[in-house]
């Protein structure tokens, strides 16, 4: 708990100070360090300073300071103690060694630019298996994990990536909120070390707010591939904060970072010395007047970040930080203060704040290199150079785009054939083993004809999907899709989107849901609300069983193809509601944005492997949850009410259920379109997850079993063909209406969440809509080319 929260005649032990540096000095330096016990004097509500008594001195705090000070109470403890000895079952713990043990909790933030590593290192250090890409923007929210090391609790959050603190991206706003609200005991800056010029800036940012911090120099591996050499202990030394070179990728320094995460933790760190980046002499002057009038207010000033950080952000104009400051009682007196001497600054320098701040931290940064840092002959540029030359060629660029995307597509249905043959060979023979051990009954047709017709149908999908995401997770990792959005940016500037939006759709063929929450990362209002309305035709692995049957019973020699066209139609259906809605909607908007050009990584077969056993996992999931439950709902509404008394076929059954009836009922509806009343059924529950589609008609068409009486040994397919229920056109019908058709609640949800309901409901109405002409011009045109 905080100091602040304890009532007068409490008494506490002090864990830690946070704030930054110079205000933890000034309190420690008081006497609220580690382990002294400190009694509460006098706190009255409302009542700003509050009287403390430590080491046998009277001291008086503000509440603000208070707030920064972590204790630990003598119940606390000893409810920890009953906790904890009743885990390890150990009566020798006593309260001293709790507090020992609280106090040995380190909260460590992860802070760097994009793409440096941070997230590898997460995974690594907590064992975690996050999202991994050699792209921006992948990392949204935060992420926290844990580690024990040496006797220390680590508590790791992974944070968005960043170039600098202010707050003109969400991620920008999002770190330094975090780096406010959250106070990390230390911030690890992970830093790219064949890039320094560029990552250490935002170093520069952090130094000035103060924290304790540690630079971790990730991708060493390359720095030293590439011959070049730095001196990390000098220009450690230089910017005042430990640098540890590592190699998240491979696991490589782990130990001397933590090593130094706890010494600076523990303020033993030789290195650590807060460092003022010079600004120029006349821009330090005004910095030097407001941090001056700041400090003027005394304890009343917030205790997170240095007087010198508020100082130069207000000079900059930064709107949160003025936000924050309107508490102060001297706000009104600051701002003519801070207007004054920016027109001065501007005046005198010509050229505007941030333009000068920024000038003068890179000035400073390549003059700490140049003493430090010897550039090598840079190999890895060379190669990135040569790959993107043919790659982002301007010509070559898009048939080599294509032409990847096919082999993905054709690899997904050729190479997934065959396990997909084995695994429907083991559904039959589970099959066949429970007609012959289960004694006949209700529960046997549950199991049979319910549970493992429908999660069976689903589930021999699975490679196809292990290997769609083997690519998709290639193409990530390796740099590919980022200069895939490259070359799509001029083609997504013709749609009135840029480049930016290209990554969420190509995860859209992943799953929707994440590629939703993916668009975050887009600035403007009206790009971000177009790309989370066309995502949903970026047909997700969930439709590609229910393409991959059909496409494989019905045109068994072009399967490959057949998917690729249905992915190409999905995207011309975004293609064409990005344009209307730019059209009629919004105006253009031309937010200017840079695209990242990291350089090509091969990735390691590892995070490759992670990646698609994260993607199966999810996928197994939603079979023993969600698929199950609906196999078996779907199973009871299809054979419920029994017939009373008279021997019905098992068709006729069927139709007379409850199902039957739901599917009869909407059938004026997608009559036009060819379905029959089974088909109807299947797109019903598939609005609950896309499988669902593959499962109902399973076991839709499972019982057919008492007619022909060898149905069992034949694969879903065939029995689709003998039904007679499809013909070709019909076929072609079903598939553009499962692609286009909005695709599941999750979805909807997630729209929702990200953009508003209403918006959620347009979809829903729009992608119905639409789902429907199509499918129905379809049809009607595939029957024109039949009977000519
Ligand atoms: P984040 O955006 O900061 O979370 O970065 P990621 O952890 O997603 O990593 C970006 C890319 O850098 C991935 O392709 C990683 O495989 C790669 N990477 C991470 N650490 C290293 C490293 O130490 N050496 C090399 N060569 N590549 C790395
Ligand atoms: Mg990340």
């Amino acid at each position: 708990m905080r100091l602040s929260e304890l009532k007068t005649g409490d008494s506490a032990v002090i864990l830690k100070v946070l704030g930054h540096g110079g205000f933890r000095r000034r309190i420690m330096e008081m006497g609220f360090v580690r382990g002294q016990n400190v009694d509460v004097v006098l706190n009255a509500p409302l009542q700003d300073p509050i009287q403390y008594k430590i080491m046998g001195y009277d001291i008086s705090l503000r509440s603000r300071e208070a707030q920064m000070v972590v204790v630990i109470t003598q119940q606390e403890a000893e409810s920890l103690m009953r906790d904890e000895t009743f885990q390890t079952a150990d009566d020798s713990l006593d309260i001293s060694s709790i507090i020992k043990s609280r106090s040995k909790r380190i909260n460590v933030a992860l802070v760097g630019n994009p793409n440096s590593g941070k997230t590898s290192l997460f995974n690594a250090l907590s064992g975690s298996r996050e999202h991994v890409g050699n792209y921006s923007g992948v990392t949204v929210g935060a992420k926290c994990g844990k580690l024990t090391y040496k006797g220390y609790q680590f508590e790791i959050t992974d944070l968005p990536g960043t170039y600098a603190l202010s707050a003109y991206t969400p991620e920008e706003l999002f770190v330094r909120d975090h780096l406010k609200d959250n106070t990390p005991d230390v911030v690890v800056n992970i830093a790219v070390a064949s890039n320094l010029e560029r990552n250490l800036y935002l170093t520069t940012e952090l130094i000035d707010i103060n924290p304790r911090m540690v630079v971790a120099l990730n991708m060493y591996d390359e720095l030293e591939a590439s011959g070049s050499q730095l001196d990390h202990d000098t220009l450690g030394a230089m910017l005042g904060v430990p640098m540890v070179p590592i190699v998240a990728k491979s696991n490589k320094g782990f130990e001397v970072l933590l090593d130094t995460v706890i010494s600076v933790f523990e303020n033993q760190q030789e290195t650590v010395r807060h460092i003022h980046i010079y600004q120029g002499a006349i821009a330090e002057e005004s910095i030097k007047l407001l941090s001056n009038e700041l400090k003027s207010v005394g304890d009343e000033i917030p205790k997170y970040f240095p007087p010198r950080y508020f100082a130069m952000k207000l000079l900059e104009g930064d709107k949160n930080i003025e936000k924050s400051l309107k508490y102060l009682t001297i706000y009104d007196k600051l701002i003519a203060l801070r207007d004054r001497e920016v027109r001065a600054i501007k005046m005198a320098l010509n050229e505007d704040i941030e333009t000068a701040f920024a000038n003068h931290k890179y000035g400073f940064i390549s003059g700490a290199l140049k003493e430090t840092f010897t550039l090598g002959k840079d190999r890895q540029t060379a190669t990135t150079t040569l790959i993107d030359a043919i790659v982002t060629h301007k010509l070559w660029g898009f048939p080599i785009f294509f032409f990847l995307m096919w082999l993905m597509f054709y690899s997904t249905f050729t190479l997934g054939a065959y396990p997909q043959g084995w695994i429907e060979s083991l559904v039959e023979g589970v099959s066949h083993l429970a007609r012959e051990i289960l004694p006949d009954g209700t529960l046997k047709d549950l199991i049979i004809d319910g549970v493992i017709a429908g999660v069976g149908g689903v589930i021999v999908f699975l490679p196809n999907i292990v290997i769609l995401y083997f690519f998709i997770s290639f193409f990530e990792n390796s740099g590919y899709l980022s200069r895939a959005t490259f070359i799509m940016d001029r083609v997504m500037h013709r749609i009135g989107l840029h480049g930016k939006s290209f990554i969420p759709l190509v995860m859209g063929f992943g799953c929707n849901v994440p590629a939703i929450m993916a668009t975050r990362t887009i600035e403007s209002f009206s790009s971000r609300l177009i790309t989370i309305l066309i995502v949903p035709f970026m047909s997700c692995s969930a439709r590609l069983p229910i393409y991959i049957l059909f496409a494989g019973t019905f045109f068994p020699r072009y399967g490959g193809s057949v998917l690729f066209v249905m992915y190409i139609s999905g995207i011309l259906c975004a293609v064409l509601t990005a344009r209307i809605m730019r059209r009629f909607m919004f105006k253009k908007d031309e937010t200017p944005f840079v695209m990242e050009l990291p350089p090509y990584r091969l990735p390691t077969l590892k995070t490759t492997l992670m990646h698609m056993w994260e993607k199966c996992a999810l996928y197994l999931k939603k079979m023993g949850g969600m698929i199950l439950i609906a196999s078996i709902a779907i199973w009871f509404l299809s054979a419920y009410p029994k017939s009373d008394g008279e021997i019905l076929s098992s068709s006729a059954e069927y139709e007379n259920s409850y199902l039957g009836k739901i599917g009869k009922f909407c059938s004026p509806v997608f009559e036009p379109l060819g379905f029959n009343w089974k088909t109807n059924i299947a797109i019903i529950t598939g609005i609950s997850a896309k499988e669902i589609v593959v499962s109902t008609l399973g076991i839709l068409y499972a019982e057919n079993s008492e007619e022909v009486n060898n149905m069992d040994d034949k694969t879903l397919g065939q029995k689709l063909i003998q039904s007679n229920d499809f013909p070709i056109a019909t076929v072609c019908s079903f598939l553009i209406f499962i692609l286009i058709f909005f695709p599941c609640i999750a979805t909807i949800v997630a729209i929702g969440a990200e953009a508003g309901w209403q918006w959620a409901l347009a979809s829903v109405v729009y992608n119905s809509l639409l789902a429907w002409i199509v499918a129905y011009l379809v049809y009607n045109i595939v029957n024109l080319f039949l009977s000519l």
